[in-house]
């Protein structure tokens, strides 16, 4: 494949494409951008970077020659020739020095400390609610106060969807018959101990 440099004029400045044809680099940075192939307004040949044929560019050959990259921490611009800190590379990341990158670590670990915690508590609310399901996916959701849980019952093919504290469980159509007989079983025991809310399924198309 061959490196192309195409320019859409959209905020990110122009990108290198490693496509067969000059048509396909622009049709693949159009389709990126989300714009007509009519509206790339350059595409020029870089043969100087075929050798990284598909792609990516490592970052660190991109910045001697003179491109910016974004900072993975604090998103400012990295030059090659800034004379502040020296940057710092790992995979295709890059960071604006030593230092940026540590805060950027520091961060990370307490953003999968936090999640830890909250998959942990969302994990025992299911289980005190439905007791005996097995629990294999707990995410957050965007705008949304409370995580959401993924757990089996036995026999549902799909999955069972609860948001923690929630009124209704969610689960396909397929599923509706595995939902109801877990939930009987589960209200039958619940009943001795005086609970007597059921839960039916919500089914989603
Ligand atoms: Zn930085």
């Amino acid at each position: 494949m061959k490196a192309f440099l195409v320019d859409c004029e959209q905020e990110n400045g122009a990108q290198l494409y490693f496509a067969p044809t000059r048509g396909k680099a622009k049709a693949m940075a159009a389709n990126e951008e989300g714009i007509n192939i009519t509206e790339v307004s350059s595409c020029q040949r870089k043969p100087e970077y075929d050798e990284y044929s598909p792609g990516p560019v490592p970052p660190s050959v991109l910045l001697k020659d003179g491109w910016w990259i974004e900072c993975s921490g604090c998103g400012k611009q990295v030059w090659d020739d800034c004379d502040e800190d020296d940057p710092v590379f790992s995979g295709q990341s890059v960071w604006c020095s030593a230092a940026c990158k540590e805060r950027d670590e520091v961060r990370e670990a307490s953003r999968k400390a936090d999640f830890a915690a909250l998959e942990k508590r969302a994990t025992e609310a299911t289980l005190a609610r439905f007791p005996g399901v097995s629990v294999y996916l707990v995410t957050e959701r965007y705008h949304r106060p409370e995580p959401y849980v993924h757990f089996h019952v036995p026999g549902d093919t799909q999955g069972i969807g609860w948001e923690v504290g929630s009124g209704f469980v969610e689960c396909a159509p397929i599923d509706r018959a595995a939902w109801d007989a877990y939930e009987d079983r589960s209200l039958a025991s619940r009943r001795g101990r005086g609970d007597n809310g059921s839960i039916r399924g919500f089914s989603r198309l």
